[in-house]
């Protein structure tokens, strides 16, 4: 809890000192993914990754620079041998990490989470619909995922991205949350995920998509606690795909970084990107992203940040809470 309340006192400081720094940061440690998704194609051309000891110089760099919550993505990151110390060497910095997954190695490797704090496992709706999307047994391995988790004493939440496939199915998401207790998060399909050889068969129509958002809206403001979006989050992502300006958190209290080492606002080419962390640093990377607005971000988990910025109190009782990731 406490490196949270510092997170949430980074992002004051950043509102009202124009302090900036990388308190919160996702990083892709790999590209790699055991599973091929319908709607990604990020696994088909793996970049070049950090070793150990250079995500160790990061993570030293991250500690020196006061970040205090990591987000490791992937692709899939278990695909990494070395995840667990990873994990551990970011855990003994103090810093608050957590880990997007989809589960398909969780079973084999689950010592490796001992010291997260948080997983987050993307699951779509019902096994067919998930399945259909994800390939064979995806749903499964959310399930034990979940059981695994717990059994660590490791907190849960889910992802849901929505797509054609799943605008009529997704209150089962839901379904599931209130049966675990675990609460989730909505947000349409990204670009940076999308393989544009299936964009037809997966984005949704607009009017269903809103449809489907309209519906989280309303169970929202009936006092649905397992939808983790803010009712302003939600509103926003109403709007999708219609360009609405968005004060973007990168470069202010939050940063990527990609598995070579490249820091950027996000996972969407919108230039200009920063430099690397291991050639030129850090802090000169950081600084090198220039505080911007966007003419449409879709990020559930960015634009809480972004709205958290602007002092919406939701958002903020959402990341205080730490149900924003
Ligand atoms: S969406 Fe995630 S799990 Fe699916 S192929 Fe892409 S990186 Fe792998
Ligand atoms: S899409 Fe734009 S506003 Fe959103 S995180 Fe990326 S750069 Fe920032």
């Amino acid at each position: 809890m406490k490196e949270l309340l510092h997170a949430g006192l980074a992002v004051l400081g950043a509102r009202f000192l124009n302090k900036k720094s990388p308190a919160i940061v996702s990083w892709s440690l790999t590209d790699k993914c055991d599973r091929h998704c319908v709607y990604c194609n990020r696994w088909e051309s793996p970049q070049a990754e950090l070793n150990t000891e250079e995500v160790f110089s990061v993570l030293n760099q991250l500690s020196d620079m006061k970040t205090r919550i990591i987000i490791f993505t992937g692709g899939e990151p278990f695909v990494r041998q070395d995840l667990k110390e990873i994990i551990n060497y970011a855990h003994n910095k103090g810093i608050y990490t957590m880990l997007h997954t989809n589960a398909g190695l969780l079973s084999r490797r689950a010592g490796d989470i001992r010291n997260l704090d948080k997983i987050i496992f993307c699951i779509l709706g019902p096994r067919k619909v998930n399945d259909s999307l994800r390939g064979d047994g995806a749903y499964d391995n959310v399930l034990s995922g979940i059981e695994i988790a717990r059994s660590y004493g490791v907190k849960v939440g889910l992802l849901t991205v929505l797509c054609r496939q799943n605008l009529d199915s997704f209150e089962h998401v839901l379904d599931l949350s209130k049966s675990f207790d675990v609460r989730t998060v909505f947000q349409p399909l990204v670009s940076h995920l999308l393989n544009p050889g299936n964009a037809c068969l997966v984005l949704p129509a607009e009017e269903q998509y809103r449809k489907a958002v309209h519906r989280l809206i309303s169970l929202k403001m009936k006092g649905d606690r397992h939808i983790n979006n803010s009712l302003s989050g939600l509103k926003h992502l109403l709007l999708w795909p219609d360009p609405v300006r968005v004060k973007c958190p990168g470069g202010f209290v939050y940063c990527r970084i990609d598995a070579k080492g490249d820091i950027s606002y996000c996972d969407r080419p919108v230039g200009p990107e920063g430099a690397n962390v291991l050639k030129n640093g850090l802090s000169r990377s950081f600084s090198s992203l220039v505080p911007r607005f966007c003419d449409s971000c879709w990020c559930a988990m960015r634009v809480e940040l972004g709205n958290c910025i602007k002092l919406d109190m939701g958002c903020l009782f959402n990341f205080l809470e730490m149900n924003l990731f």
